[in-house]
C-alpha cells in the first residue's frame, strides 16, 4: 500500500554498511514531496533525485560508448578489408615472380648489369609499398576484430 513509486526500490545499498536502503518520503512546508532512501541501521539518507542524476550520467556514458563502437556496417568493412588484403597479397606474389624473371633474364644474358640494378631497385620499392599496405590493412582488421569483441561482450 505504498503511496509512492520508488524507482530504485531494493536497488540502493547503504555506502556505510551495505544494507539495502528502504524508500521513504516526506512533504516539505511548500507541499513538495521528497523521495529518498534511508538505511534503517545507520539512518543515512540519499535523495532519489541524486540517484537518478548519477544513473543518468552513467547511462549517457554507456550510450556514448555504444555510439562509438556500434558499427553495424562492420562485418561489411571487415569483408572489404579481407578482400583488400587478398588483392595486395596477390600483387606481392606477382612482384616476387617478376623479381625471379628479371634475375633469370640476367643469368640468361638478356639483361645488362646496369639494367638489372635499375629494374631490381624499382621492383624493391614497389614491393615495399605493397608490404606496407598489407601491414596497414592487417592492423585495421585486428582493430575491427577487437571492436567486434567489445560489442559482443556488451551485448551479452
Ligand atoms: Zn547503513
Amino acid at each position: 500500500m505504498r503511496k509512492h513509486t520508488f524507482i530504485f526500490m531494493q536497488k540502493i545499498k547503504c555506502p556505510k554498511c551495505n544494507k539495502i536502503m528502504g524508500g521513504c518520503s516526506s512533504t516539505s512546508k511548500t507541499g513538495k514531496k521528497h523521495i529518498y532512501y534511508q538505511c534503517s541501521k545507520c539512518r543515512m539518507r540519499i535523495s532519489e533525485k541524486k540517484c537518478e542524476k548519477s544513473i543518468l550520467k552513467f547511462l549517457n556514458d554507456m550510450l556514448d560508448f555504444f555510439l562509438i563502437i556500434d558499427n553495424s556496417f562492420k562485418p561489411i568493412m571487415n569483408k572489404d578489408t579481407s578482400n583488400e588484403i587478398i588483392k595486395y597479397k596477390n600483387k606481392l606474389s606477382e612482384l616476387e615472380e617478376k623479381d625471379t624473371r628479371i634475375k633469370k633474364a640476367f643469368v640468361d644474358g638478356l639483361l645488362e648489369p646496369d639494367d638489372l640494378q635499375t629494374e631490381i631497385k624499382l621492383l624493391n620499392s614497389e614491393i615495399d609499398i605493397v608490404k606496407n599496405k598489407i601491414n596497414e590493412l592487417e592492423k585495421l582488421q585486428n582493430s575491427l576484430d577487437y571492436k567486434q569483441d567489445i560489442n559482443t561482450f556488451f551485448n551479452l
